[in-house]
């Protein structure tokens, strides 16, 4: 902050100035006036000695001393001086000035060696000025030759004390100082308003300036007249251009780097070196369940509760290389991190890190799901394979020339053979509803489900027969709904299939359709229900019941046929059409799948 405004320097260096000049000009008037005072008294003083001198007689060469001082005693009176006779050598003839003067005072002028005397003897004037100890005052002395100038025949001494005079100088002195002090503050107001005119634009300029540096872009720049100030405010005006243009560049850059950011899927968290969140796009405060408004500009140590991830932000602050990591973020589901982190180094030195946040828990699923898939495939196909090969190995070595081991076998690869088929036609059929799915290209028309369900009933009688399963249906006429027919076909199919195949003789599998509203949602939805008698399904197999290749009982399904792919086409199949498939199960009871449809 400045210390001394600008029209107080002005004003301050305007009085300083005033000051000098006036005390010089004091000095020099009192220092005039002193020596105009002296000289008008000598002035007077000579007058009166060289008056004397005219109007003493003189008979012969000698003065008369009564003469003298019968006419000093007179012109003392009138002239207030004292006078005196002195002889050429400075011996006193008469001493008249001790009548009007002090006699201490008139004794205590030196006479013969003193300086004026001498002038006098020499036939000039002199005369002197000196401090008389007596009175404490100053005195003056003039000395007149009397008689012939190239030998006078005596001296007239004229003393006067200068009371009266300094007091005379005293009061024009003081006359003179108070109409210089009377000037001086004229002077002194004039220089404040000349001060204040100068400083106005400056001030001006300086409001301007603050205004514009507190975002008031619009504040008019003044245009001073002084050709510097002048200048200078044109260079404030080209500031605030370049500071509009600058600040709309910075706005622009602010609001497209704040686009990417919260567009992004991956979360964007900045932290300083003291860790304190700078930045933090709405991903990262989503990953980590944080609210942007309230953790901005704290320590990330106090707000994010993972400590991996705390110890994560230290190290990438420090790391000269990007670092990369998966972390497991505990919640009401877990997530796995993949998170990067890249630290920053600015131009003052302080650092801090970039950290993105990706969340592959999905990804990772996918990766597992593909794994257990191609584990499971190559497990399924290697059991029939081999068996395939076993039992041709065995008819090769001779048991072809068997009969009845001929017949045996080969039935056995035939039936291995059909496995295969299965499984892959159940994969090919998985892999083209998935397809479909994906592209969302499924050809749907609107299906009549009583007409459905019945050719359904037609497909699955033969088994149900042979397994002495009983089949009901139950569907209201009207009821339809938008479908794939084939593919819808074939879901039912492979429910009411497991419901023949997981039931025991002497069972009924109940096939009922209705109409439904979703509930919470008001939205209309056609059920279509499998209910069996079967032997049920434990509660701790369900959620994974859909999942390719998954069996409760393997040993059971691979013996009923079962590629353990059915119910994960089912889900498909209902995922294509944007529908579902549930279930609910008790073991020893039966089994109820239900697969739920958009109602047109
Ligand atoms: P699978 O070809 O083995 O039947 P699915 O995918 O159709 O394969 O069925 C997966 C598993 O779910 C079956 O192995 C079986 O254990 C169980 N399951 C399916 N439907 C029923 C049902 N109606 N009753 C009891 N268990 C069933």
């Amino acid at each position: 902050m400045p210390r001394t405004h600008f029209i107080w320097h002005l004003f301050a260096s305007w009085c300083a100035l005033l000051a000098a000049v006036l005390a010089g000009c004091s000095w020099l008037t009192s220092v005039e006036l002193a020596r105009l005072s002296d000289s008008a008294q000598f002035r007077r003083m000579s007058d009166v000695a060289a008056g004397l001198t005219k109007i003493l007689p003189v008979i012969g060469n000698t003065v008369d001393p009564e003469a003298f001082a019968t006419l000093a005693r007179e012109i003392t009176q009138t002239a207030l001086v004292g006078i005196d006779l002195l002889e050429p050598s400075g011996a006193i003839l008469a001493e008249v000035s001790t009548t009007t003067l002090n006699a201490e005072s008139a004794a205590h002028w030196p006479t013969s060696g003193d300086a004026i005397v001498s002038e006098a003897r020499a036939g000039r004037i002199g005369h002197t000025s000196r401090y008389d100890p007596v009175t404490g005052k100053r005195m003056l002395a003039v000395c007149v030759p009397l008689g012939p100038i190239e030998k006078p025949l005596a001296i007239v001494r004229v003393l006067a004390n200068t009371t009266e005079q300094d007091r005379e100088l005293f009061r024009s002195q003081r006359t003179i100082l108070i109409g210089y002090l009377a000037l001086a503050l004229a002077a002194a107001a004039a220089g404040y308003g000349l001060a204040k005119r100068t400083a106005r634009p400056v001030q001006e300029l300086a409001a301007a300036v603050t205004r514009l540096a507190g975002g008031a872009f619009e504040t008019p720049i003044p245009t001073p007249e002084l050709a510097e100030l002048s200048s200078l405010a044109a260079a404030i005006g080209l500031l605030r251009e370049q500071l509009v243009e600058r600040g709309l560049t910075i706005g622009r850059q602010g609001s497209q780097q704040e686009a990417v950011l919260g567009s992004m899927i991956e979360g964007v968290l900045a932290i300083d070196a003291r860790q304190r969140i700078v930045s933090m796009n709405l991903a990262a405060a989503d990953l980590l369940g944080l609210d942007p408004s309230i953790v901005m500009h704290r320590p990330l140590q106090e707000v994010v509760p993972n400590p991996d991830l705390r110890r994560f932000a230290l190290r990438a602050i420090d790391c000269s290389q990007p670092l990369e990591d998966d972390l497991l973020l505990r919640g009401l589901r877990d997530r796995t991190i993949r998170v990067r982190g890249t630290a920053l180094r600015d131009l003052s030195g302080d650092g801090g890190a970039v950290i993105v946040l990706n969340d592959v828990t999905d990804i990772q699923h996918l990766e597992n799901v593909r794994r257990d898939f191609v584990a499971n495939v190559s497990h399924e196909l290697k059991t029939p394979i081999a068996s395939i090969k076993g039992f041709v190995e065995t008819l090769l070595d001779g048991a072809a020339d068997n009969p009845v081991d001929n017949q045996r076998f080969l039935t056995i690869i035939a039936k291995q053979a059909e496995r295969l088929e299965a499984i892959i036609e159940d994969l090919l059929a998985l892999s083209r509803i998935e397809q479909s799915e994906g592209e969302r290209s499924l050809p749907v028309e609107r299906v009549r489900l009583a007409d459905l369900l019945a050719a359904v009933m037609t497909d699955c009688l033969p088994r149900a027969i042979e397994r002495s399963i009983g089949l009901q249906l139950s569907c209201p006429d009207a009821l339809e709904a938008e479908m794939n027919a084939p593919l819808l076909e074939q879901a039912m199919i492979n429910l009411v299939d497991n419901a023949i195949k997981y039931s025991e003789p002497g069972k009924t599998v109940w096939l009922t359709a209705a109409h439904a509203e979703h509930a919470g949602v008001g939205m209309d939805e056609v059920r279509v229900s499998v209910r069996d008698e079967g032997c049920g399904i434990e509660a701790s197999h369900l959620p994974r019941l859909f999942e390719r290749f998954y069996r409760v009982d393997r040993a059971r399904s691979r013996k009923l046929g079962g590629t353990g792919l059915g119910l994960s086409i089912v889900k498909h199949i209902m995922q294509a059409h944007g529908g579902s498939v549930t279930v609910e199960s008790s073991p020893g009871i039966g089994s109820t799948f239900t697969i739920q449809l958009p109602a047109c």
